[in-house]
């Protein structure tokens, strides 16, 4: 599933192509949603949000009324872009067409979607669970120690905790095994085991890595070590982590080999070595 970097740039290439205009024609693939199309033809896309791994078109329509589409893409969801006119030929279930001034953007595949009032937003039952956003600027080092300290997280292991959306929004498998790393934590770790330096080094992983993979298309690694890597021939997902899907290889820092184990129902990687439980 794509974790919150990618949705981010997701959402970067849909404003990219469709923010700031006007729709000309919309399609819902979803019956329960046909009766918006007439409403939200000649809407102005205004902006497009991301809130964890959601994606959050803003619209207002002709008649003035803030509107916002909601999508979750889950495991299929495919966002497309093309020129109108120049659909693909998908046998992929269409979800969204939206037409404006030339340029198209097709969801496909994604079942979680939804038409919702500006002010409905917030009370939207996936949205109103989420916990601070990694990528949003807002969010600080200081509000995720708050958390986890918090009676619902402190007890809980952190290879579980990273990936609740209602801790921190935006942090799926790849992020949590490789935060854990750069921490030096075990994923078994609970946050009340942690001292106040482990607890400031986790929070600040938790946004430096999450912002490092938005801005660099999704390297968590040591960027002067991947860069050595691709240099050496190494395929971008070989060189892109320091130890996500790389059971059985030699850890970078310590040359230990990573290990794989499931933890909250997905494989997670650790090194060992670097990450002792103390
Ligand atoms: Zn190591």
């Amino acid at each position: 599933m794509p974790e919150g970097p990618e949705i981010r740039r997701i959402a970067d290439a849909l404003a990219e192509q469709v923010a700031g205009r006007v729709i000309d024609r919309i399609e819902f693939g979803v019956d329960s949603l046909k009766h918006w199309q007439r409403q939200l033809t000649g809407a102005k896309i205004e902006k497009i949000e991301t809130y964890g791994k959601a994606l959050v078109t803003h619209l207002s329509t002709v008649d003035d009324r803030q509107l916002c589409i909601y999508s979750h893409n889950q495991l299929y969801g495919r966002w497309f872009f093309c020129d109108t006119g120049n659909y693909p030929d998908s046998k992929r279930q269409l979800r969204i067409a939206i037409d404006c001034q030339g340029k198209s953007a097709l969801l496909y595949s994604a079942s979680d979607i939804a038409v919702l009032r500006k002010d409905e937003l917030k009370q939207h039952s996936f949205i109103k669970k989420l916990g601070p956003d990694v990528l949003k600027r807002s969010t600080t080092a200081q509000q995720i120690v708050e958390r986890l300290h918090l009676a619902r997280f402190k007890n809980r292991q952190l290879g579980s905790i990273l990936t609740d959306q209602s801790f921190v929004a935006g942090l799926g498998n790849y992020l949590r095994c490789e935060i854990l790393f750069y921490a030096g934590l075990h994923p078994k770790v609970r946050g009340n085991e942690l001292n106040k330096k482990d607890l400031r080094l986790l929070a600040n992983t938790m946004l430096k890595l999450a912002r490092q993979s938005y801005q660099s298309g999704g390297i968590t690694n040591d960027m002067r070590q991947a860069k050595k890597l691709l240099k050496q021939g190494a395929s971008f997902e070989d060189a892109r982590f320091y130890v996500f899907r790389r059971q059985g290889l030699p850890c970078y820092r310590c040359a230990t080999r990573i290990e794989k184990n499931a933890m909250a129902g997905q494989a997670c990687f650790y090194c060992p070595q670097c990450q002792q439980r103390e």
